[in-house]
């Protein structure tokens, strides 16, 4: 079968790019599928959702996902969802790599650095999400969304983040009336 790829061992993994979110458990998960969570303790292996070959396989999306270099992630951080807390990092990957236009699918992959982008978590919540992330094992630090994302994404983003705090930060308006709908009655 060509599977167009090459293979590595865990110890000559080559390294990536890539963003992550985090889950309401302090997880690291996966951007468009928002199900598949990273564990600290051991790598994620890559399964074909769609036809259920082994991941990742040639002219398919699966696979652990990252790109060749951080300019080319940068610029396409579109599928990232507001309100989540966002990672960009380093991955290491190995086992069958698949190599597509700037980016690589490969079997396995696990993080080798991650930057919290400091925006998109509440300061309140800044340290256990620090902490989460630090349970990973590797270099954690913060970045500006800026420094994160590119382009039109992070104008968005920005946007979006400090709606965000802005309605945490409302203060309570105490309960809403229950008024009827439709017109008013005429005097
Ligand atoms: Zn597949």
């Amino acid at each position: 079968m060509d599977v167009g790829g090459i293979v590595l061992g865990p110890d000559q993994p080559i390294v990536g790019w890539r963003y992550w979110q985090m889950s309401r458990t302090g997880r690291l998960r996966s951007v468009t599928q928002k199900w598949i969570e990273w564990q600290p303790s051991h790598p994620l292996r890559a399964v074909c959702l769609e036809i259920h070959h082994p991941a990742p396989a040639a002219g398919c999306n699966c696979g652990v996902y990252a790109t060749r270099d951080f300019a080319t992630l940068r610029d396409h951080g579109l599928c990232l969802v507001p309100g989540v807390p966002i990672v960009v990092g380093q991955v290491a990957l190995w086992g069958e790599v698949v190599t597509d236009d700037a980016s690589w699918r490969a079997a396995f992959g696990r993080p080798q650095s991650l930057s919290l982008v400091e925006a998109t978590v509440g300061e309140e919540k800044l340290d256990q999400a620090l902490a989460d992330l630090e349970r990973y094992g590797v270099a954690v630090n913060l970045v500006s969304m800026d420094e994160a994302i590119g382009g039109a994404s992070a104008t968005m983003l920005t946007f979006q983040a400090m709606s965000l705090k802005t309605s945490r930060l409302a203060p309570p308006v105490g309960r809403p009336v229950d008024r009827p709908g439709g017109m008013p009655t005429p005097a």
